[in-house]
């Protein structure tokens, strides 16, 4: 039986990654800050089916331990600062996690078995105001805040080991990726989940930023397989997983209001100057080097996502509320 590192299991990526991993009869060990409360986040269905290990970012002695004891055939790094807002907020801690850490997985890895692959959740945000669109492999990166400059310190100590010391390591450079389990403060699941509120009566409106930004969304469970995928291959190479399709914040408010029967011109508010107004560049991916070597398309298409996470949120909020 293969065993499993997921660092990060309780996020929405690390919940599908956990379920997709325990059905092809991997041994799934999740990488936590704390132990106690991890469990308590983690859905009912994986806290039975997976065991949990503190794993700290900032502590190489720890991580080593840690990889001797469980011995893991494949690490998954998906604890980070995530994107959105917080982009810049404390630079130095997302440095330091979304950075560094990486540089002590690897290191980690080394010290304890040089036949560990290891798979990084980078993003989109390596671009940042991207010089070419769509984005690929090969586009220039030019990251635009603290959590790119970030990810992208990790993209390159991962090539370093590759290169020197010939690990099995590498970056999903992961394009926006959502799921009923998004938190609320990403725009996907701020918009489905008050347009169901708005459905059932509990509020009128929803304030939103600039409509017309444009993002290329897609299935977060799509994009885990990908990775998943990547570490199954005979040599480690870095992919860009997206849809390769933009669309806009206004077209995501349409779909998600229409499919509750309503008008989103009637409740939505936009304040374009809150949220990252101007954003010149056109964040689209293009994933042909996925399709080409990892025989991996999404299979969840843009109406079909917005339409699963409103009626994942009409489930949650009508059994909660009486109305
Ligand atoms: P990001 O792609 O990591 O920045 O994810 P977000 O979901 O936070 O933002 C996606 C895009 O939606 C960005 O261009 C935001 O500026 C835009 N946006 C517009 N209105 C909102 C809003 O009310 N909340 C958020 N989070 N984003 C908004």
């Amino acid at each position: 039986m293969n065993t499993a590192l997921i660092t990060g299991i309780t996020g929405q990526d690390g919940s599908y990654l956990a379920e997709l991993l325990l059905a092809k009869d991997y041994r799934v060990i999740g990488g936590v800050r704390d132990a106690e409360s991890a469990a308590v986040r983690l859905s009912a269905d994986l806290k039975n089916k997976v065991d949990l290990v503190e794993w700290k970012m900032m502590d190489q002695r720890l991580m080593i331990e840690i990889l001797a004891e469980v011995r893991p055939a494949e690490i998954y790094n998906l604890a980070a600062y995530s994107s959105g807002a917080g982009m810049f907020d404390d630079p130095v801690g997302i440095g330091e996690v979304n950075g560094l850490a990486v540089s002590r997985i690897l290191e980690a890895i080394r010290a304890v078995d040089m036949n560990i692959r290891f798979c990084q959740a980078s993003s989109r945000e390596i671009f940042g105001e991207a010089v070419e669109s769509p984005q690929t492999e090969s586009t220039p990166t030019n990251p635009r805040s603290p959590y790119g400059a970030a990810k992208l310190y990790a993209d390159a100590m991962i090539r370093i080991y590759r290169q020197r010391y010939g690990l099995f390591a590498c970056s999903a450079i992961l394009f926006n990726h959502e799921s009923p389990r998004r938190s609320l403060e990403f725009v996907t699941r701020k918009i489905t989940h008050e347009a169901v509120k708005i459905k059932l009566g509990l509020t009128t409106k929803l304030h939103l930023g600039n409509l017309d930004a444009q993002r290329d969304w897609g299935f977060a469970g799509d994009y885990v397989r990908a990775m998943w995928l990547m570490l199954q291959q005979e040599r480690p190479d870095d992919y860009v997983l997206a849809t390769g399709k933009a669309h806009s914040v206004r077209e995501l408010c349409d779909l998600a209001f229409a499919h509750l029967g309503l008008d989103y011109r009637d409740h939505v508010h936009e304040d374009a100057s809150a949220y990252r107004s101007t954003e010149p560049a056109l964040l689209v991916g293009f994933a042909a080097k996925a399709n080409r070597e990892l025989g991996w398309q999404p299979e969840v298409e843009f109406k079909e996502l917005v339409q699963l996470m409103v009626d994942a949120d009409l489930k949650i909020l009508s059994e909660n509320f009486e109305y």
